[in-house]
């Protein structure tokens, strides 16, 4: 895309380092092992951050594929992951639909030795990534972290006899793209999409607060949809979070800052806003 007008000259990402931050839905306690699974959290997302140094000052379009996967591929990089160690991963497909838009959502669990997966004694989390459409490196974050989680990554500077003891206490959910339709579309050229496949904000169709029209409220972004837990995408995560009924949940989102859209989408893609 070529800028033209007063924003052309303007470096569009100055100190572009798109980094997801968390939002934990859930916390039951701070624990030693919330701590360090914080911690480890943090690890893998400074390690993706890293790689997005690497690709400062280019231009906003089009999405760059050196740095992110296609929806595509990405899911292929997991299926891959799952099947090259099914003693500690597998996926789920889950599907909905209602009057006719429909969309999927893979689910991996992972639990070392897949032993007493369903058991009480195992810590519960859950981890969903790409709520939004548009907030790409937090799917990135999702396959590196099932990367380090299969052992084909490691992280600097941690014990994997100490980490793998932690891990044997735990069963972790990942949803590593909760918003397949909606990332399509940016795929396709929508770069700020936000929304699902129909226009809705996945999240503000939860139950909670549903409808609640904050000072900042912006009807284009923050479509509730037509009723709570309306769309696929929230069924399906409510269908997966009831019947996991994780200790934690973790909702990975990437700043308006820092993704390659938001504010910045108010000049650039002012059209989006309409
Ligand atoms: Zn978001």
């Amino acid at each position: 895309m070529k800028l033209t007008g007063k924003l052309a000259d303007r470096d569009p990402f100055p100190s572009f380092s798109p980094a997801p931050w968390i939002a934990v839905l859930f916390p039951l306690s701070l624990s030693p092992l919330l701590i360090l699974w914080a911690g480890l959290l943090g690890l893998a997302a400074a390690a993706a951050d890293g790689r997005g140094n690497s690709t400062e000052h280019r231009p906003v379009t089009p999405i760059n594929l050196d740095l992110y996967h296609s929806s595509i591929r990405l899911i292929g990089e997991i299926n891959d992951l799952v099947r090259r160690h099914p003693d500690k991963l597998t996926m789920d497909t889950i599907k909905a639909g209602n009057k006719g838009y429909r969309s999927e959502l893979a689910v991996v669990t992972y639990c070392r030795g897949r032993k007493d997966v369903d058991s009480n004694s195992k810590f519960r989390i859950l981890l969903s990534f790409g709520q939004h459409g548009r907030e790409l490196i937090t799917s990135e974050l999702a396959l590196r972290i099932l990367s380090i989680l299969s052992e084909e990554e490691f992280l600097d500077k941690v014990d994997t006899v100490s980490l793998n003891s932690f891990l044997d206490k735990l069963v972790i959910k990942v949803v590593p793209m909760e918003n397949l339709e909606g990332r399509k579309l940016v795929e396709g050229g929508d770069l700020c999409e936000r929304r699902n496949g129909r226009g809705v904000d996945l999240n503000r169709n939860w139950s909670v607060d549903w409808g609640k029209k904050e000072k900042d409220y912006d009807p284009y972004e923050e479509n509730p949809g037509v009723a709570p837990f309306s769309e696929p995408e929230s069924q399906i995560m409510r269908k997966v979070a009831t019947s996991f009924n994780p200790h934690i949940w973790v909702n990975v989102h990437s700043g308006m800052e820092v993704s390659p859209v938001s504010n910045i989408c108010k000049y650039f893609f002012p059209q989006a806003l309409k």
